[in-house]
């Protein structure tokens, strides 16, 4: 007897019904993808040596610098991995043992740099805010200065990391004065865009920025599985003049930076095996981000980030960014109103959407999280659905909330081009 295919066997797997009722993922990563994604990303992989494989890597590294609107002599790389390893990738390549630092914890991936940061033998000064507040530019300008001040014995920072947009709190921090401080001063400036890039508007030449990475399962649209950063040119020259070698082979530039330039002059190479259906996955995810142009792509997310924060305005909720200007487009934080607990994530799931728990460790089980970034906000469809969702998980809680209000809010504001 012929075997059944794979796709046969997947489709008598899942029920049409059931595919049909699966609930909509909105979790802040990995997120719903769009169908042309799906299908880049699935089918047999290819081969990294193969023609178009290495079109796609080309294709790929080509439009990873439009997204992240990079300067021609900057470095694009992408490689098998996820968020963290981006981190570990930046850090392990400008940071040596007693290198000062600057960070600004504004949460905890914020946090999780830091961590990062010290395990790499960095002297890290973290500027603190209240959960749900970031630290000012005036606080980055006094540590900076204070700590180069003339009469002081202390060396001058190195770098500045910060995270764009930090998932477990849903704050996101201005990176264009930021960056401008650490250039004013000479430290290298280092963004975690991991629930940012492709979603919220970055401007790394403009901004003079050194590095900005990301993963693929957030606001690019991707499955997980690919880190994603770009280097400028003075970051690598940081690199290359590094007292010390790097401790590790995987994550050092010099390993892959012979790799990417290959790829991008349509020529196969090979240093580690890349995510080869990913990267074809990732040409396509990024087409369609550039397809209406990127600054369509940031307004969409701008006016998905609006309606919801509407709706969740019209429903009481109240979010853990303590100030409007601080809430990320791509992720909303809301405080479980009084009476309602973590129980909420399974009552929004048997209405048909996914969304997450809190991430904060000191306001874990306090909160919810609901990711909106990537593909979904083409789609005001999916977005109202979340809304009535979450309104109708709350109603089952025994909160006073109403779907028709929760989608009047969100409809007001998706009725607005973008
Ligand atoms: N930074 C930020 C801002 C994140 O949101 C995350 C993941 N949620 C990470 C880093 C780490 O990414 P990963 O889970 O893919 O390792």
């Amino acid at each position: 007897m012929k075997q059944a295919t794979q796709t046969e066997a997947t489709e008598r797997a899942v029920p049409p019904r059931l595919a049909e009722e699966a609930p909509l993922l909105m979790i802040p990563g990995p997120v719903t993808i769009s169908p042309g994604v799906a299908a880049a990303a699935a089918g047999p992989p290819p081969a990294h040596t193969s023609a178009s494989l290495v079109a796609a890597f080309g294709a790929a590294l080509d439009l990873t610098r439009e997204v992240w609107t990079a300067a021609p002599g900057s470095q694009p790389f992408v490689l098998a991995g996820a968020g963290t390893l981006a981190m570990e990738m930046a850090a392990t390549n400008l940071i040596e043992p007693g290198d000062r630092v600057l960070t600004l914890d504004t949460g905890f991936f914020a946090a999780r740099m830091g961590i990062i940061l010290r395990r790499l033998g960095a002297e890290v000064v973290e500027l603190k805010a209240a959960v749900g507040d970031a630290p000012t530019l005036e606080q980055a300008r006094e540590a900076i200065e204070g700590g180069s001040a003339a009469g002081q014995s202390t060396p001058p920072f190195k770098a500045l990391f910060a995270a764009h947009v930090d998932t477990s709190t849903g704050v996101r921090l201005d990176p264009e004065p930021l960056a401008r401080l650490g250039r004013e001063h000479g430290l290298l400036t280092v963004f975690d865009g991991v629930c940012a890039a492709g979603g919220e508007r970055f401007a790394m030449a403009e901004w003079d920025v050194d590095v900005y990475f990301s993963a693929s399962q957030k606001a690019l649209g991707l499955p997980p599985g690919l880190a994603l950063m770009v280097a400028s040119e003075r970051a690598l020259a940081a690199r290359a003049a590094r007292r010390a070698p790097l401790p590790t082979l995987y994550l050092d530039w010099e390993s892959w930076r012979p790799i990417m330039r290959a790829y991008e002059e349509r020529k196969s190479s090979y240093f580690s095996t890349p995510a080869t259906s990913l990267v074809r996955a990732l040409e396509v995810g990024l087409r369609e981000i550039l397809a209406g142009g990127l600054a369509h792509r940031f307004a969409l997310h701008g006016r998905a980030g609006r309606a919801l924060r509407a709706a969740w305005g019209a429903l009481g909720l109240a979010p853990v960014a303590a100030r409007a200007e601080l809430a990320a487009d791509t992720v909303s934080t809301l405080y479980f109103p009084r009476g309602v607990d973590n129980s909420l994530i399974a009552r929004i799931q048997a209405h048909g959407v996914t969304v997450a728990s809190g991430r904060h460790p000191a306001i874990m089980g306090t909160y919810f999280r609901i990711g909106h970034m990537g593909w979904v906000v083409t789609q005001p469809e999916l977005l109202r659905r979340t809304a009535a969702a979450v309104a109708a998980g709350l109603a089952d809680c025994g909160h006073t909330a109403s779907v028709p209000a929760a989608l009047a809010a969100a409809d007001a504001v998706l009725a607005e081009p973008p």
